[in-house]
């Protein structure tokens, strides 16, 4: 394209809220084969909200509680609204640790504790009812945290974050433009599957750690060019390995800087209307 259809492009683009760093990406936005999108805050609004609490409530949210006053993570929020609202009264953890994609450890009243997914549960005992519990809950697309204290898990945490309104159209149009879609999330299997199910999403790939995103990416190129979409701190290197990466203008400047465009809108119909425009330019011109 000429200098001058680039120019016309990015401007339309800018109008839109879809802000594109340079031409050369919005001419790849036309070759991209699949779009892969983070979950939270990305294909949901990111609020996560504290649902149930199975176990034995007051016990478990002082735990749970506790603990995340620690961490800055989006579900850590949620659990200590919930314990807030609840006017839970508990002690500070001590030796606390955040483990990346999992959870937080620390110490409670002196004794072992962890809030996180199972990855972090190791030796602590866990009821089979509670087991079941976990999974009928993950089953209704709600994330699910354990709460274990002094090598027993105590209780359950259920948290919902509820797909954007505009993420099931905005994944049809792509779909009808023959792209294939894949949500990455660290999040668990069930979880993802259900909300995948909700907004349309043709494959989940999930339970993966942060520092395992860009891996994924990298296999997903295997079958042609990749767009990710995402907006957290975590999503900074999936961004900056996909040929297109495209993040949220709400998300964190770490993702936004990795981003070659930028959605000021937060809604994910701009990657279409993105391919759209590219196609308009490139085609404009020859
Ligand atoms: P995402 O892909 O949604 O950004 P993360 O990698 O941040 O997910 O987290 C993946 C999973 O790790 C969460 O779904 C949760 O099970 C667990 N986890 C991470 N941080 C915390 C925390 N502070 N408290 C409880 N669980 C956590
Ligand atoms: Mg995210």
């Amino acid at each position: 394209a000429t200098p001058t259809a680039l120019m016309v492009g990015t401007g339309r683009g800018a109008k839109m809220g879809i802000l594109i760093k340079n031409g050369e990406v919005l001419e790849t936005v036309n070759d991209v084969k699949t779009v892969v999108f983070d979950k939270t805050g990305t294909i949901t609004v990111g609020k996560p909200v504290v649902t149930d609490v199975r176990g034995e409530q007051d016990q478990v949210l002082q735990v749970a509680a506790a603990l995340e006053e620690n961490s800055e993570h989006p579900l850590a929020e949620a659990i200590l609204d919930a314990a807030k609202e609840k006017q839970t009264a508990y002690p500070a953890a001590t030796d606390f640790q955040a483990i990346s994609g999992q959870g937080v450890a620390a110490k409670f009243n002196g004794q072992d504790a962890f809030v996180g997914n199972t990855k972090l549960r190791h030796d602590y005992q866990m009821d089979e009812d509670l087991q079941k519990e976990m999974e009928t809950l993950q089953d209704q697309a709600k994330t699910v945290v354990l709460v274990g204290l002094n090598q027993q898990v105590i209780g359950l945490i259920a948290i919902q974050d509820t797909p954007k309104e505009t993420s099931a159209a905005a994944i049809s149009a792509l779909k009808a433009r023959g792209l294939k879609t894949v949500m990455l999330t660290g999040d668990n299997q069930r979880v993802a599957q259900a909300i995948a199910k909700e907004v349309g999403i043709d494959q989940v790939i999930a339970e993966v750690l942060p520092a395992d995103k860009a891996e994924q990416i990298k296999q997903l190129q295997g079958s042609g060019k990749v767009a990710f979409v995402g907006d957290g701190i975590n999503d900074a290197p999936a961004l900056s390995t996909a040929d297109v990466g495209i993040a949220m203008g709400s998300g964190t400047d770490i993702a936004i800087d990795a981003g070659g465009i930028v959605l000021v809108k937060n809604d994910l119909r701009a990657v279409d209307q993105a391919l759209e425009l590219s196609q308009k330019t490139f085609n404009r011109i020859k």
